[in-house]
């Protein structure tokens, strides 16, 4: 019985995922790749981001047809638009390819949405749009969105009429995307800034669609397994 009761560990255990960071970028500075310097203003760079950018893009592509032609034409000039700079001004200024990827916008329609996710990791346009929620990186996101789109947006409350294809796609290392949905009804005559707060994150990845009122993201209820699994056996 006791066995069957052990305390919970007070700190997560390290990934091998995490393991193997930080041995990369021990190697990367000891071999004068960056300094230790830059790898602390990338990471506090990156701590700043979030998804106002990207979510300003969707707003500009509703108000303005000429703009939305462009969004989905060529994604890295429309991001220009709204301050992000995939070519020239990423900011370890490095100049390396590691800082491009090619960003495009999917434009859905009444009867066309768009989902992205990235099956073989977690690629995201995070200049664009912030961190990546932690679902987004799951192997069973990532694994169940492609085999059963319909029956996993589903599960994120959105809920798609049988005559609306859903299409996947995956992310990779230089391809990134948001998605551009339909500006819902009831949004006549707002103003960039009131579009821009009901572009949510889940929206701009394309597992929920904008409502007037909704201005974050819904979060999933957490059922607590009613038979855990056992990790020690
Ligand atoms: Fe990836």
């Amino acid at each position: 019985m006791a066995e069957k009761h052990k305390p919970a560990p007070m700190v997560d255990e390290v990934s091998d995922f995490e393991i193997l960071e930080v041995a990369v970028r021990e190697l990367a500075i000891e071999k004068g790749l960056f300094s230790a310097d830059d790898h602390r203003r990338w990471t506090e760079y990156m701590n700043t981001l979030g998804p106002a950018p990207a979510a300003h893009l969707v707003a500009k592509a509703w108000l303005d047809p000429e703009f939305k032609k462009l969004a989905v034409e060529d994604g890295v000039k429309a991001s220009l638009e709204v301050g992000i700079d995939w070519i020239n001004s990423m900011p370890t200024n490095f100049g390396t390819p590691s800082d491009y990827c090619n960003l495009r916008v999917l434009e859905d329609t009444p009867k066309l949405k768009h989902v992205v996710v990235c099956t073989l990791c977690s690629c995201y346009p995070r200049p664009i749009l912030g961190q990546s929620p932690e679902w987004y990186r799951t192997p069973n996101y990532r694994r169940r969105l492609v085999r059963w789109p319909r029956q996993v947006l589903a599960e994120f409350g959105l809920q798609l009429p049988a005559d609306v294809e859903i299409r996947v796609e995956d992310s990779n290392q230089k391809s990134r995307f948001v998605v551009l949905p339909v500006r819902p009804e009831g949004t006549e005559g707002w103003s960039e800034d009131q579009l821009a707060e009901i572009a949510t994150r889940d929206c701009l990845i394309g597992v929920a669609l904008p409502k007037p009122g909704v201005t974050a993201n819904a979060k999933l209820p957490v059922h607590p397994a009613v038979n855990p699994v056992d990790h020690d056996h």
